[in-house]
């Protein structure tokens, strides 16, 4: 089975937590403090591989974790940071959002994507020691690693699409001008799986054609087979539109025809209006006569119409140069832009923001905040509106009462995750 659309699963790793340690030296009764930081957590990257063709991996492992970063050692020691954890899908994997649908990345290009970015690892005390304070007894916990759900849609890269009812000859047509293999038999729907062919040129050049399984009547809005394919010539620069001139199957072309660029039009506006090169196949079955008078009728609508046998080649050559002088003229395949990342939404309910707060020599140590991390990506200490935004963020959250309550004094040291300042009232 064909499958083009998952959901997943991902958890970047977590930073390693920095260290608590002090330098041990013969005679020394107590040392400074030495405890090395966390390391980073893996990131989930993903990669375009083409050997892959479906999704259906993602059937059977839905759940993806990166490892998490060490903790930090004794004499300065780094935690070792984790690997990343790549995840290879086919050329023209979209990944979204699950939550939101917004596109994260469009997995089009060989450069690989990072979709959950690993935690960084905790700062160890080494780092906490300052004229008042030489005997750090705290460290930084690692943060935690990016988790979400993402929906994987695979949308083909191809330059040409093929359209057309049944039957009609697409697949055969595929077989003769590429090296691709697809099924060809003499009944409907023999094509569930998309396949892509590659047709040479020569001297380097070439391009990438599409064969769509048949559309039927009703696709466009969902009824029956064919709608799931549609979005797989979405991004085709061109389609060919086969049609079975002798109507051997007692439909007649035109009809088809239309009914086919119905289907589009409900399913996508844009995609109904991408250059069509008609196809006419099968003129071994009925008279010139016949095709004469379909190519003018294509021809006084504007479109180009090549005439075709598809099983022996007759007429393909001319079809195929045609359509890479055409190629040559309209913009590259269309890669998707990602959408942009929203404002981080501070859930409404007070009791989602959770927090910890623990005094350790004197330092406020604000913990078990997921929701302020996010926040505090955005903080920038530079701006007085940002920092306005963070300290009404921590009044909200309840955060500068439980400080209060624990007898906080002005100047005290409070530190959340990565940043540290002093409390002022
Ligand atoms: P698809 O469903 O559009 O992919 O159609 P296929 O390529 O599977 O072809 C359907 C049937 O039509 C097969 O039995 C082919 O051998 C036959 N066929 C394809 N092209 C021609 C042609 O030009 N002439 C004749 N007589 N038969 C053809
Ligand atoms: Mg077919």
């Amino acid at each position: 089975m064909f499958v083009d659309i998952a959901k997943i699963h991902l958890k970047a790793g977590d930073g390693g937590n920095g260290a608590v340690s002090f330098r041990r030296e013969k005679y020394v009764s107590a040392g400074g403090p030495d405890g090395g930081d966390g390391g980073r957590g893996g990131d989930i990257v993903f990669v375009a591989d083409d050997n892959l063709s479906t999704l259906a991996d993602f059937r059977y492992k839905r759940k993806y974790f990166a490892d998490n970063g060490e903790k930090g050692g004794a004499s300065r020691c780094t935690g070792k940071s984790a690997k990343n954890l790549v995840i290879s899908v086919p050329r023209g994997t979209l990944v979204k959002d699950a939550e939101t649908g917004r596109l994260i990345a469009d997995i089009s290009l060989d450069e690989p994507v990072v979709i959950a970015k690993g935690g960084n690892g905790g700062w160890g005390n080494m780092h906490f020691s300052n004229a008042t304070r030489q005997v750090p007894r705290f460290a930084k916990a690692g943060n935690p690693g990016e988790e979400l759900d993402v929906t994987l849609e695979l949308k083909l890269l191809a330059d040409v699409g093929l359209i057309g009812f049944p039957n009609v000859g697409k697949s055969t047509l595929v077989s003769v001008v590429s090296e691709a293999k697809p099924k060809i038999a003499n009944y409907h729907f023999t094509t569930l799986t998309p396949v892509l062919g590659v047709v040479r040129m020569g001297e380097g050049s070439s391009f990438v054609m599409a064969d769509i399984p048949g559309l039927i009547e009703g696709a466009g809005e969902g009824i029956g087979l064919g709608h799931e394919f549609l979005r797989h010539v979405e991004r085709c620069r061109l389609l060919l539109h086969v049609i079975d001139v002798s109507g051997s199957e007692g439909r007649d072309p035109i009809e088809d025809f239309n009914t086919i660029n119905n289907e589009l039009k409900v399913f996508s506006e844009e995609l109904s209006e991408r250059k069509q090169i008609i196809v006419g196949n099968k003129c071994d079955l009925t008279d010139d006569d016949k095709v004469a008078e379909l190519k003018a009728y294509f021809e006084e609508k504007g479109y180009t119409f090549f005439p075709i046998m598809a099983p022996i080649n007759e007429g393909t050559d001319e079809l195929i140069n045609f359509v890479a002088s055409e190629l040559a003229k309209l913009p590259e395949i269309k890669i998707y832009e990602p959408d942009p990342v929203p404002l981080v939404e501070i859930p409404r309910e007070t009791n989602k923001r959770t927090f910890t707060l623990d005094v350790v020599d004197g330092v406020y140590i604000i913990d078990n905040a997921p929701w302020l991390l996010k926040i505090l990506e955005t903080v920038d200490p530079e701006d007085y509106e940002s920092l306005q935004y963070f300290q009404r963020t921590l009044q909200q959250s309840g955060i500068i009462k439980a400080l209060v309550d624990a007898g906080v004094q002005d100047g005290d040291l409070v530190s959340v995750y990565d940043m540290e300042f002093e409390f002022v009232p």
